[in-house]
C-alpha cells in the first residue's frame, strides 16, 4: 500500500469514528426532554439552542403572550414601546451579530440606526446627546464635563471593543 493509500484510509477510518460517535450522541439524546420557563429572549435562545443539539423542549410562559421585558403596548391612543431601543450586534461588523444570526435571520429585519440615541437634559436646559457615533459621543461629553476626561475616555475604549 502507498503512503497516500494509507493517509486515505486512516481518514476514512478517523470519519466512520466521527460519524459513530455523533450517531450515537444523537441517540442518547433521543427521548431527553428540557422543560424551559420564560418565553424571552433567555427561554427562546436555550430552546433554540437545545433543539440545534438533538434535545426536545417544551416553553412554559406564565403571561397570555411571549416577550416579556421585550414588549410594547397601546393605551388611550399611545403606543408605549417598552421594548429594547438599543440592539448590541445590529450590523454584521459587530461581533455580536452572529451570535443572533444563529437565532434569527438578521437580513429580515429592518434596522433603524439613530444618530442620536437619546438626550438628557437637565433643569437648567443643560443638554447631553447620546450620539451613536463613539467621536461624537465622546466629543459631546468631553464638551460638557472636561474635568471627566479619563473616565470617558475609559467609555470610548469599552464602546470600540465592542464593535471590534
Ligand atoms: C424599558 C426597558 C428598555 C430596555 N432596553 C434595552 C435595550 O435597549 N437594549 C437591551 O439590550 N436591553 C434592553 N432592556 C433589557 C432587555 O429587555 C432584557 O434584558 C431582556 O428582555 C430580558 O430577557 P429575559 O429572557 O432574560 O427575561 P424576561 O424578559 O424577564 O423574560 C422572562 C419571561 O419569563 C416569564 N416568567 C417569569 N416567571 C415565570 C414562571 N414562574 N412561569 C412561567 N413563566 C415565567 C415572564 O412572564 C417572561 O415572559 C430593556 C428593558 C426594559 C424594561
Amino acid at each position: 500500500m502507498t503512503l497516500i493509500c494509507q493517509i486515505l484510509a486512516l481518514k476514512k477510518s478517523i470519519m466512520l469514528l466521527k460519524k459513530n460517535f455523533i450517531k450515537k450522541r444523537l441517540e442518547n439524546m433521543v427521548n431527553k426532554k428540557v422543560m424551559i420557563i420564560g418565553a424571552e429572549i433567555s427561554g427562546m435562545s436555550a430552546g433554540n439552542y437545545l433543539q440545534m443539539n438533538g434535545y426536545d423542549t417544551e416553553i412554559f410562559e406564565l403571561h397570555t403572550k411571549p416577550g416579556g421585558l421585550c414588549t410594547g403596548w397601546r393605551r388611550k391612543g399611545y403606543t408605549i414601546d417598552g421594548c429594547i431601543h438599543w440592539l448590541v450586534g445590529s450590523g454584521p461588523s459587530i461581533n455580536y451579530y452572529k451570535f443572533w444570526n444563529e437565532l434569527i435571520d438578521m437580513r429580515e429585519l429592518e434596522i433603524v440606526d439613530y444618530v442620536e440615541y437619546c438626550s438628557l437634559e437637565d433643569k437648567d436646559g443643560k443638554r447631553l446627546r447620546a450620539f451613536a457615533n463613539v467621536d461624537r459621543l465622546e466629543k459631546e461629553m468631553k464638551d460638557i464635563a472636561p474635568e471627566d476626561t479619563d473616565a470617558i475616555e475609559i467609555l470610548e475604549i469599552i464602546l470600540r471593543s465592542l464593535f471590534n
